[in-house]
């Protein structure tokens, strides 16, 4: 074997929550787990500023700390750590074959797919200058920071019509914007959010720009895309809620993946339909019933030292929006 080629019990592509969570349980099991890191290391959250729903940290957390603390935490047990992009895998044989832009071919007795979602995001630039200081893609994560003020919410599906509902029961008002002339969301959600008093829909209309100073978001202009006419909204958060696109990629043709590209699993398992190749140990059950999709539950499911995953433990309830591919 060349010192490119390499042979691994566990591989772990991606280091958000849920890549390093998995390694840590990997680690513990002493399955000798590899992490690449990809081009986000720490993923998502470490381009938030304060994290307030992780348990543990009854202050809240920064973002970057959080990921620092639980790399840490996965490195204690022995996680072999990297920085790398994984460029190609394939599934076809166990071991799977995975390339790494560091130049190394893997062999993978068990492969967890720990890619994620990218939340899609409008491109305007005045955007991305606030991002963290007034625009967020995440409502029930960022919605707390707003109470008892007027903000606005982009969207018109599910997520954006439960985001605004939900904002609406700590926001004083809450704009909603939409594109067109009626909600994609469900028949439910449609009714729940044109009875709420304190959402006002602004049909056909596009955001042009986020109007802010040093100290953040104080405003939002808005297009109505049939009169041509703008006007500015005085709001101090700004949600973004028109989706997200889960990192599969890579997996498409491999993995079986359903209409909106996330990877399918079997009913109950965390296995995706290739066998040894399985999504993380946390993740997300919205619990049915419920009207909105808060609190989840969330489940830890130790890898064995086979590979396979122990039954399912769960530690409770609690508002975590990790979200796998
Ligand atoms: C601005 C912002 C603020 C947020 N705030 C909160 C909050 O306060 N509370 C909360 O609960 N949630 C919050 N979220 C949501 C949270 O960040 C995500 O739900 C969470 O990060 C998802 O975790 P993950 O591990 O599944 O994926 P991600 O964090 O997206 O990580 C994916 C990882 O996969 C890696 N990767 C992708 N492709 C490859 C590849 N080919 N090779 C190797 N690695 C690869 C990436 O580099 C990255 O490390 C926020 C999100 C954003 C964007």
């Amino acid at each position: 074997m060349s010192e490119n080629t390499e042979n691994v019990r566990c591989l772990i592509i991606g280091s958000g929550p849920a890549g390093y969570t998995s390694a840590i349980y990997a680690a513990r099991a002493d399955l000798k787990p590899v992490v690449y890191q990809g081009m986000q290391p720490g993923g998502q959250l470490t381009i938030t500023t304060e994290v307030d729903n992780f348990p543990g940290y009854p202050e809240g957390v920064e973002g970057p700390k959080l990921m620092e603390d639980l790399q840490k935490q996965a490195e204690r047990f022995g996680t072999d750590i990297r920085f790398g992009v994984v460029t190609s895998v394939d599934l076809s044989n166990r071991p799977f074959k995975v390339v790494a832009d560091d130049g190394k071919t893997l062999y993978a007795e068990t492969l967890v797919i720990a890619t994620g979602a990218s939340a899609k995001w409008l491109g305007l630039e005045s955007e991305k200058k606030f991002m963290g200081s007034g625009v967020s893609g995440c409502a029930t994560c960022d919605g707390f920071f707003y109470r008892k003020q007027d903000v606005a919410i982009v969207g018109g599906g599910d997520t954006a019509a439960e985001e605004a509902t939900y904002l609406a029961k700590l926001c004083n008002k809450v704009y909603m914007i939409h594109r067109r002339d009626e909600l994609r969301a469900s028949k439910a959600m449609q009714h729940k959010v044109l009875n709420t008093p304190n959402i006002e829909m602004l049909w056909d209309s596009v955001p042009e720009e986020v109007l802010g100073d040093m100290s953040g978001v104080n405003g939002l202009r808005v297009r109505n895309v049939k009169t041509g006419e703008s006007r500015d909204l005085a709001v101090t958060g700004f949600f973004v809620a028109i989706g997200h696109k889960p990192n599969t990629e890579l997996f498409v043709g491999q993995l079986e993946l359903d209409e909106m590209s996330y990877i399918k699993t079997k009913p109950g398992t965390t296995q995706t339909s290739v066998e040894g190749v399985l999504l993380p140990a946390m993740y997300r059950i919205t619990i049915t019933g419920r009207p909105s999709p808060l609190p989840e539950r969330v489940a830890w499911r130790p890898l064995k030292q086979n590979g396979s995953w122990a039954p399912e433990q769960m530690i409770g309830q609690r508002t975590f929006n990790l979200k796998i591919c």
